[in-house]
C-alpha cells in the first residue's frame, strides 16, 4: 500500500492515503501519510466523531481529476491495530480528521462523491483551479 501510494504521488502530485479496498485487498486496512507522519491502521473503529463539522473540497485517487465539496466532522477518535498487532488509539482534528473519515468511508464502500453536498459540489480539478485558486495549482 505504501508503494502504491508513493507511485500515485509520483505520477499525480497528490495523495495522502489509501485503503485496502481501493487496490483489491479485501481487508479493513488504511495507510496514510500526512504532516510527515505515516499511519497504518488495521481494523480501525470509531471511538467518537465530533458533531461540529467543516466543509472542504475533497479528492480521491480513485477518481483523481474530480473534486467534491462535502462536510466532515471537525474531530474524530479511532482505535485500531498497528502493523505489529498492537492496539492503538488516535485523536485527530483538521486535515488528519477529514483524511481518516475519507479512508474509513472507503472501507464501508462510501466514496467522496456519495457525500457531495449538492449539484454544485462536483468539479474537475482543472475547473477547480480556475475557479478557486486563481490558476495556481493546489498544493496537495
Ligand atoms: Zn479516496
Amino acid at each position: 500500500m505504501r508503494d502504491t501510494l508513493h507511485e500515485f504521488q509520483r505520477s499525480h502530485g497528490f495523495g495522502r492515503g489509501i485503503s485496502g479496498v481501493q487496490i483489491g485487498v479485501p481487508q479493513r486496512i488504511i495507510y496514510m501519510e500526512i504532516a510527515r507522519a505515516s499511519y497504518c491502521l488495521v481494523n480501525p473503529a470509531w471511538v467518537h466523531k465530533n458533531t461540529e463539522t467543516f466543509r472542504l473540497w475533497d479528492d480521491c485517487f480513485s477518481f483523481p481529476d474530480l473534486l467534491v465539496y462535502l462536510e466532515r466532522s471537525s474531530a474524530v477518535g479511532i482505535r485500531y491495530s498497528d502493523e505489529s498487532g498492537a492496539m492503538r488509539s488516535l485523536e485527530a482534528n483538521g486535515s488528519l480528521s477529514e483524511l481518516i473519515q475519507h479512508e474509513m468511508d472507503h472501507l464501508d464502500g462510501i466514496l467522496a462523491i456519495d457525500r457531495a453536498l449538492d449539484k454544485n459540489s462536483l468539479c474537475t480539478r482543472q475547473e477547480w483551479r480556475r475557479r478557486y485558486s486563481g490558476g495556481v495549482a493546489a498544493n496537495w
